[in-house]
Formats: structure tokens, C-alpha cells, sequence
């Protein structure tokens, strides 16, 4: 067998700016990465690099050569954990690089074998989780209409973005205007320990699901001191990148929050998933801003889940690709009428 591969950056326009503790973007730079067999069935995946994580668009094009150089030397797209892990053992870093070509093979092997993907991983769609909808920092007021909209979309699990000087204000704000929506929410680092503590003590009132990073992933100390005394479950995310920071965070923490383009891909993905339970913490999935390319692969994972955070398409303008159908936020695998990743477009 014989694989062709290929590489397209690709600028995608975001609904709203969307504003974190940490900064704020307006576009997001994906790259797509299509993998074709000798009968012309084409896999695709895309990355999504953050610079948090040291990666960005040129990064990822500077890599992917090598990388699917090692596609093509296998050669066989069903040697899914050989390829994986040459891919680790040629680029340690980049691991949005190598999600993509990850996310490819499965696309690719998933529709050589004619099944959606969760099928080929014998996994019931029934047990999905539903995605939350991220509402982004912005004037209070521009909150509220961003909560409308959202309750108007038929979300009804809403991830507040938070660590401002007005936390108080935002959530109260969304909670009156989602009185009927299981809210949760993330600081993205930017609280101190002992202000987590206090923040989260005044949060609680307005009834939240759980916290997400509250301090710097380079204090986990602080994380400890913050999940025994907060009244809330604590999510670490920044906390949780790879495998190993797992058994790290299992007594810091209450939710490990895994994203594929941190871990690097779908099998690392998985492999995390199991490791997270073995340890005692309830299993989270998120994303960056994404194209259906990438985050279609994410959302096959749902039934493995407990929370799922897979809206980076959904916070899209417009997409060069559709995916799974979300409708409402609920994650709708069984609604798919095409194998592989569901990934279609380009
Ligand atoms: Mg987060």
C-alpha cells in the first residue's frame, strides 16, 4: 500500500473575539492534513497549536513534513499505534502536529473500514455527553446578549470564562439571564490560591458545576491548597497536558481536563482516559478553536466522557469542514450517516 499526504493552512474567522484571562483572539490558524490510500479514500485531521503550548501555524507546517514522512515509510494506515509512536519518537514536541496526522489515519482507517469512528471503536452513542458552549470575557453587558444567544441556541451546559476583576458581576450576569443552564467555569490560571479560594466560595452561590484551573499550572501546591478547600470540584487543565501529568494532578484535582492537541493525538487520548479513571478523577475533553476537522475526532470520545467542551467549532464563523452534528450542544453520533470522523468539506 501507498499514501499520499498533503498540508493546507487554513484562517477561520471567529463568531465573536473570543477573550480569555490569558488574551484574546479573532481568528484561529488550523492546519489540515488529508492522508489518501492507493483506492482514493482520503483521511483528514487538522491542528489546532496554541502558543500557550508553544506551538503555532508555522510550527506545525515546519514539522509536518517529517512527520508524514513517517506515514509514507509505514505506509500502512491501520499500524495506527507504530505510526503514533515513530510520530512521538520523531517530533517529541508539536503535539497539534501530530494530532493532526493522528486524527488523518483514524479518518482514514475508520472509512476504509466503512464505519463512523465510534463504531470502529465499539463505543455506544447513546452514552455521549452533551457540549458546553463557551461564553467568552467581554463588557458585562455584552455577556448577557452572548447568554441569550446561547439559551436561544438551545445550550443548556454554558462554560463561563472568568479571572477579571468583575467575576462576581459576569456570573451573576449569566446566571440571570440562564436560569435553566448547568453553568461551569474556567479562571485559565488567573487567580492566586488563597483569592480561588474566596472567589469560588462567592461563585458557589449562583450555583456552578465545577472550576476549572484556577491557579498557574506552575503551582501545584497552590492547586492542593484550593481543591481542599473550595466548595466546588476542581478541574486542571493547563495542570493536565500529557500522560504523566496525570498521576500528578489525581490528589491536586477532581476532573483532568484532556484536549487532543495538547496529548498529541486519539490513541494518547485514550490512553489518558483510562489512566485518569484508574486514578480516581472524573474525565473532562475539551478543545481549542478547531475546524470540524479536527474537534468531528474529539467528538467521537463523548461516550468515554464525563464532561465534554468540544465547541471550537461552534464558536466558528464559518468552517472549510462539517462534523459531528451538535445540535442543542447534544453530541449526536448516531445521527452520523458517513464513516471515519464525519469530517466532510475542504
Ligand atoms: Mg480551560
Amino acid at each position: 500500500m501507498s499514501l499520499e499526504t498533503d498540508f493546507e493552512r487554513v484562517s477561520l474567522p471567529l463568531e465573536n473575539a473570543f477573550t480569555i484571562s490569558r488574551g484574546t483572539q479573532e481568528t484561529a490558524e488550523n492546519v489540515v492534513v488529508r492522508i489518501e490510500d492507493d483506492e482514493g479514500t482520503v483521511g483528514v485531521g487538522a491542528a489546532a497549536p496554541s502558543e500557550h503550548y508553544g506551538e503555532t501555524a508555522a510550527t506545525v507546517e515546519a514539522v509536518l513534513p517529517d512527520l508524514l514522512g513517517v506515514v509514507e515509510q509505514v505506509g500502512d494506515p491501520h499500524q495506527l499505534d507504530r505510526i503514533e509512536r515513530r510520530l512521538r519518537e520523531t517530533v517529541e514536541r508539536n503535539p497539534a502536529a501530530r494530532c493532526a496526522v493522528s486524527v488523518a489515519l483514524h479518518d482514514l482507517v475508520a472509512k476504509r473500514t466503512d464505519l463512523p469512528l465510534y463504531r470502529y471503536w465499539g463505543l455506544d452513542p447513546e452514552e455521549a455527553v452533551p457540549t458546553s458552549y463557551t461564553i467568552g470575557i467581554d463588557s458585562t453587558e455584552r455577556m448577557a446578549e452572548k447568554t441569550e444567544t446561547a439559551v436561544e441556541r438551545g445550550y443548556d451546559v454554558l462554560k463561563v470564562k472568568v479571572g477579571t476583576d468583575r467575576d462576581e458581576e459576569i456570573i451573576s450576569t449569566v446566571r440571570e439571564h440562564a436560569p435553566g443552564a448547568t453553568i461551569r467555569v474556567d479562571a485559565n490560571e488567573a487567580w492566586s490560591p488563597r483569592e480561588a479560594v474566596r472567589k469560588i466560595d462567592r461563585l458557589a452561590e449562583y450555583d456552578l458545576e465545577f472550576v476549572e484551573q484556577p491557579v498557574s499550572a506552575d503551582d501545584p501546591e497552590g492547586l492542593n491548597f484550593v481543591r481542599d478547600r473550595a466548595v466546588l470540584p476542581i478541574a486542571a487543565d493547563e495542570s493536565c497536558v500529557t500522560l504523566p501529568d496525570i498521576p500528578r494532578i489525581a490528589d491536586k484535582a477532581d476532573i483532568a481536563n484532556l484536549k487532543l492537541m495538547k496529548c498529541g493525538g486519539l490513541r494518547e487520548a485514550k490512553r489518558m482516559i483510562h489512566t485518569a479513571r484508574a486514578h480516581g478523577l472524573e474525565v473532562m475533553l475539551g478543545c481549542m478553536i478547531e475546524t470540524n476537522a479536527a474537534i468531528a475526532a474529539a467528538a467521537h470520545l463523548a461516550p468515554m466522557l464525563d464532561y465534554a467542551d468540544l465547541d471550537g467549532a461552534l464558536l466558528l464563523e464559518s468552517d472549510v469542514y462539517e462534523g459531528v452534528p451538535m445540535p442543542e450542544g447534544d453530541i449526536d453520533l448516531a445521527g452520523l450517516d458517513r464513516p471515519g470522523t464525519g469530517a466532510r468539506g475542504g
